[in-house]
């Protein structure tokens, strides 16, 4: 059974399989001591008494679960095309390619990768049911911040970094996981115990704005990613700066991380866009003119199905706002001056702060 739904996953498109029992995890009391201190920020729901209850067993998430079968889609180690290859995290945000480029997250530039891991959960959990008609099974795509790589550890799938994020030897980091939480009862595969990090600490190091904290943690409140994509309201003053023409996540704790040097791409994109997705411009002034010109149904039209649906149209125009005055160049001005005017307060305060900053 446990061969057969190893193959299945592989079938599915899944990179790695792994089986992990359906205990609690590892890191549970890190997980709450993570919540007490508030690292979680503005996401709330991390912190509301079922999910934490269903993060702290996953018999709570699914009743009579005995084993979580993990899952990774590595998405490439290729640099975006608004990145400049080889050169060190510090320097991606100056003039290398151009003051005025977005930078985005690897995995943003095509699908959303919910709906990816989702369809091949779907099609891996149809294979268990006629493998094993009648079990039952529940998916799960970011089942949590820290839970998730625990349950991957134990499923054999790598190491939690100190950059928080899950390592492979031969893979790196660039990967999402995913779960399907099931009552068949499966051998585990024996857990990855090598902590590789060692006495590196690059990536607490080169992270601007010193989010990753010793002890394996990561204060959310600062992290790039948490406050392009999953923070509603203002960016903090104090952190804007630092957070460069990075419009929309980050990847810098993984660029600097050796062990994603030699990281293999996959041989397709899992998350590659639909013929006919229209990617963003590789300018913030023209990306920012595009935003600033949609409604809002426009703006769901056009980015749906994509992981910038998230932030929404607001969101990313402030990211940009920020992203525009980081960038130093007066020629930006005029798009920042029509922003000052939106219909969204968040994105005129940004706006605002914007035109400030940037020289006379
Ligand atoms: Fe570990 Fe160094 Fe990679 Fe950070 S950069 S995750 S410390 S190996």
């Amino acid at each position: 059974m446990k061969r057969e739904i190893r193959a299945a996953a592989r079938t599915a498109g899944f990179d790695q399989v792994g089986f992990a029992p359906a205990a609690p995890p590892t890191h549970a009391e890190a997980y709450e001591a993570w919540l007490a201190n508030g690292y979680h920020g503005e996401m709330g729901y991390m912190a509301r008494e079922d999910s934490v209850r269903r993060r702290l067993d996953p018999r709570e998430a699914l009743p009579g679960c005995r084993t979580l079968i993990v899952v990774s889609l590595l998405y490439g180690s290729t640099p975006p095309r608004t990145t400049a290859p080889g050169r060190r995290a510090a320097d991606r945000t100056d003039a290398s390619r151009g003051r005025r480029l977005p930078v985005v997250a690897r995995y943003a530039l095509g699908r959303d990768y919910h709906d990816v891991f989702e369809e091949r959960l779907d099609a891996l959990s149809a294979a268990i049911e006629a493998l094993a008609p009648g079990a039952r099974t529940k998916r799960y795509v970011d089942y949590g911040p820290v839970l998730e790589r625990d349950h991957a550890q134990r499923a054999g799938l790598g190491w939690i970094g100190k950059n928080t994020m899950l390592l492979h030897p031969d893979l790196g980091s660039y990967f999402m996981l995913g779960e399907l939480l099931t009552d068949l009862d499966i051998e585990p595969d024996p857990p990855f115990v090598h902590d590789r990090c060692g006495t590196c600490r690059r990536c607490i190091d080169a992270c601007p704005t010193e989010a990753i904290l010793d002890g394996r943690l990561l204060d959310a409140r600062l992290c790039i990613s948490y406050l392009t994509i999953e923070l509603r309201g203002a960016i903090p003053e104090e952190l804007r700066p630092a957070i460069g023409n990075r419009v929309f996540g980050c990847d810098i704790c993984q660029e600097v991380c050796p062990w994603n040097s030699d990281a293999p791409g996959p041989d397709r994109p899992p998350f590659a866009a639909r013929p006919g997705q229209p990617m963003p411009p590789e300018d913030m002034v023209a990306w920012a003119e595009e935003l600033a010109a949609l409604a809002p149904d426009e703006f769901r039209a056009r980015y749906r199905g994509t992981a910038f649906s998230r932030p929404g149209r607001d969101g990313l125009l402030r990211n940009l706002a920020v992203g525009l005055g980081n960038s130093g160049e007066s020629g930006v001005r005029p798009i920042l001056e029509r922003l000052r005017a939106d219909s969204s307060p968040l994105v005129r305060e940004h706006a605002r702060w914007a035109i400030d900053v940037l020289p006379g």
